[in-house]
């Protein structure tokens, strides 16, 4: 098999040719047809994460082992199955679930791998989908997703999980109340495809680029608020007659984006940090406790709430958002784009 591979932080990939496993147990050998390029592949590849102050977590501290093939979005087809995994069959194209657990915890065994403490993650922890082939440890990972074409749904696996599950922290709304969404990539995207099914509130949109904001109007009803040209918290608090926003989801999450969601709040209401941009977020306490805020992190979702996810996706035939397929050679540049803001959507690879 031919994969390309972070060998050293921060550098280009390498290609690396190495034999094809073969599968035991419950393993599942997959042909990969389309990986999806997610903006913590950049966090991976760049070796660390912004934490506010100067200060930086690294990935090689959090167990991530070089060198590696990346890749979690991963849509493939199964060539080959290990004589434990019968609920595999040659032939069968699948979305690989790849926040992969010890598969014994009390997390695992209840379809929410994304929560165990001794996480396997694909192309993370393994090695995943910037190659032509893929292992994965259990046919349990694998979900059906016909109908749907592999450039299409491999991104359900990371951003459309983390947006649906971050939405469903949410719920339930009101059609009376208003929604903001803090972030127009490929996260909110996959978060506007999803939340009319979910809810009838208002959606407010904000982002810093009028593409992205285009591109949201066409996914629905939304009312769109360019962050350059407009103070946000205006907007909102001029659109909800002055109270606020009862939910905020933020997929950028640095202290600009925080600071403006937290203080769009109304009472009750819950705010929800997903993105990974860095840096921090100082509030008052009593202002937590007299408005009975929530503040909550989400990250990735449940191995049940991704068969949810495809189940909605292929029941209401839900428009996808753009997708921009390039060779899987180009993922150094793909990697240069996302770093700078530059894909619409979402970026997919193909071996
Ligand atoms: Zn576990
Ligand atoms: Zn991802």
């Amino acid at each position: 098999m031919k994969s390309l591979k972070l060998a050293e932080f921060g550098k280009p990939l390498q290609w690396v040719e190495s034999e094809t496993p073969k599968p035991k147990g419950n393993e599942v050998l997959l042909k990969v047809d389309a990986c999806g390029v997610c903006h913590s592949d950049l966090h991976i590849w760049e070796g660390y994460y912004e934490l506010g102050d100067d200060e930086r977590m690294y990935i090689a501290d959090r167990g991530v082992n070089l060198p590696l093939t990346m890749g979690h979005e991963v849509v493939g087809t199964v060539v080959e199955t290990g004589p434990d995994a019968k609920g595999a069959q040659k032939g069968d194209r699948r979305l690989i679930y790849p926040w992969i657990g010890c598969n014994d915890c009390k997390y695992c065994i209840t379809d929410r791998m994304h929560m165990c403490l001794s996480p396997g993650s694909l192309g993370v922890f393994k090695d995943g989908g910037y190659s032509d082939f893929v292992m994965i440890p259990h046919e349990q990972y694998l979900v059906a997703i016909d109908g749907l074409k592999p450039e299409n749904a491999c991104s359900y696996a990371c951003a459309g999980l983390t947006a649906y599950s971050a939405l469903k922290k949410m719920m339930p709304l009101d059609k009376d109340e208003t929604m903001v969404i803090i972030g127009a990539g490929g996260l909110g995207l996959m978060a506007m495809q999803v939340v009319k099914e979910l809810t009838a509130a208002a959606v407010i949109v904000i982002d810093v680029d009028d593409n992205k904001l285009n591109v949201a109007t066409q996914l629905g009803d939304f009312m769109t608020i360019n962050s350059r040209k407009e103070n946000p918290l205006e907007v909102v608090m001029n659109a909800t007659n002055g109270k606020g926003a009862s939910a905020i989801v933020d997929f950028v999450n640095n202290e600009a984006t925080a600071t403006a969601a937290f203080n769009m709040l109304q009472k009750n209401g819950t705010m929800v940090m997903v993105g990974l941009f860095g840096g921090k977020l100082t509030f008052s306490n009593p202002v937590v406790a007299l408005k009975n805020l929530t503040i909550r992190g989400s990250y990735t979702g449940g191995l049940a709430e991704l068969r949810e996810l495809i189940e909605i996706v292929q029941n209401k035939k839900l428009k996808s958002i753009p997708v921009q397929t390039y060779s899987l050679d180009a993922a150094d540049d793909i990697l240069a784009k996302v770093k700078k803001g530059e894909i619409t959507g979402r970026a997919v690879v193909t071996p």
